[in-house]
């Protein structure tokens, strides 16, 4: 029961999105999916048990038969692995108790083998940035641009990384020709911005695919989580490191991520159409100084405004004024304040992320009423803080 059974035949991404993780349910005659909240497991069989506590520790695979600890694994999280990896198109994925812990999984997986470098490209989620660039696990990082990859690779390099689009500017890189200049080492794609409905970095020869799942894969912002999607070699590593120390997905968290990726292919379409007509509609207006918008698509825009950007965050009453991203409604924040502050001034303005820029997670709200309250925020007060300059000359 705790292994879930594996799909024979390939479906479309919109089955899988409401049927991986939940193949077993109508044998057992189930609908919803359990939620399992044990922290341990009763075994009569020490023996058995310890058999499988030695397979772990060499491998790291799902201890085969029943579960022994919460640590080891959960059934409910099982079923949300189980699923994204479905969607990543990879062999295995690995849950967290956020992104961050997911990432951090992963520099001390490559750090445990003597892989302490780490070559990344800008710019990052700022507090990725800021984990690699503090040493914070003991990695040392090289900042390069996607060309300047091969070059920077080191004997000891444990990791690329790259996100794309990149969080907050949507700066685009191309994947495979990345992928292609990390050789052997392992390319981990942050893809919390397009989300497997977009685009899947395991197929363009990304390694590890990370996720926040806080973001678009829970979707309704109220569940913190992290996953990777990888293959079962790499799994096994990150269930080891994951096991000894302690960053899991609580089983409810397990159960709200999977109930949130049945809907992921339709709020990431409904949210992306919304986006592009918005940030159609920004770059036309002269308020906006650019508009950044990726090719793939996607329900994130970012863009610089003439006026005060502050006085943007301050102006709008629909639209939420936070931190944080992929939720059913729409959020603004200003990433030079919040989401990128810990990141060097200079650094992060190198990084194109400039003090005017706004990034705005477009949700599925009625694209009129989004579009009225930014034209209102942009308007009464950016608007009129212009032609004030106009007039005063500041
Ligand atoms: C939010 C975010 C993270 C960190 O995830 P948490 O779940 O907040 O720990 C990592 N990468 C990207 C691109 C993010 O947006």
């Amino acid at each position: 029961m705790f292994t879930i059974p594996v799909m024979d035949s390939a479906r479309a991404l919109a089955t899988e999105a409401v049927h991986a993780g939940r193949d077993d349910l109508a044998r057992q005659g189930l609908h919803a999916p359990p939620i399992d909240l044990s922290t341990t497991y009763p075994s009569y069989d020490s023996r058995g048990e310890a058999a499988r506590i030695d397979a772990f520790a060499t491998t790291g695979a799902e201890p085969e038969g029943p579960p022994v600890y919460g640590r080891l694994g959960n059934p409910t999280v099982a079923r949300f692995e189980t699923a994204l990896a479905r969607l990543e198109d990879t062999e295995a994925a690995v849950a967290f108790a956020s992104g961050m812990a997911a990432l951090s999984a992963v520099l001390l997986a490559r750090s445990a083998m003597g892989l302490r470098h780490v070559v990344a490209v800008r710019p990052l989620y700022g507090c990725s940035d800021h984990l690699l660039t503090a040493g914070l696990l003991g990695s040392e990082v090289t900042w390069t641009d996607p060309a300047g990859i091969a070059e920077a690779l080191r004997p000891d390099t444990g990791l690329v990384m790259v996100e794309s689009p990149a969080n907050p500017t949507l700066a685009e890189v191309d994947l495979r020709a990345v992928a292609h200049a990390c050789g052997s080492v392992p390319l981990l794609a942050d893809n919390t911005f397009a989300t497997p409905v977009l685009q899947r970095p395991a197929e363009q020869g990304a390694r590890l695919v990370l996720h926040s799942a806080t973001k678009y894969l829970g979707g309704h912002g109220d569940v913190m989580a992290g996953v990777v999607a990888c293959d079962e070699e790499f799994a096994g590593r990150l269930r080891q490191v994951r096991f000894a120390t302690g960053g899991v997905l609580h089983p409810l968290a397990g159960y709200l991520l999977l109930r949130g990726l049945s809907t992921l292919p339709v709020r990431v379409r409904a949210a992306s159409a919304n986006a592009a007509e918005l940030a159609r509609r920004l770059a036309a207006d002269p308020r906006v100084s650019g508009v950044h918008y990726p090719r793939i698509g996607g329900a994130m825009i970012a863009f610089e405004v003439e006026g005060d950007p502050h006085e943007v965050i301050a102006g709008v009453r629909l639209i939420t004024p936070a931190v944080s991203l992929g939720s059913v409604d729409t959020l603004i924040q200003h990433p030079a304040s919040i989401s990128h502050r810990i990141v060097d001034a200079d650094d992060r303005r190198g990084a194109g992320v400039s003090d005017r820029l706004l990034r705005l997670s477009v949700g599925l709200e009625d694209v009129e009423d989004l579009w009225a309250d930014l034209d209102g925020a942009l308007g009464e007060r950016t608007g009129a803080r212009l032609r004030e300059r106009a007039v005063t000359g500041v």
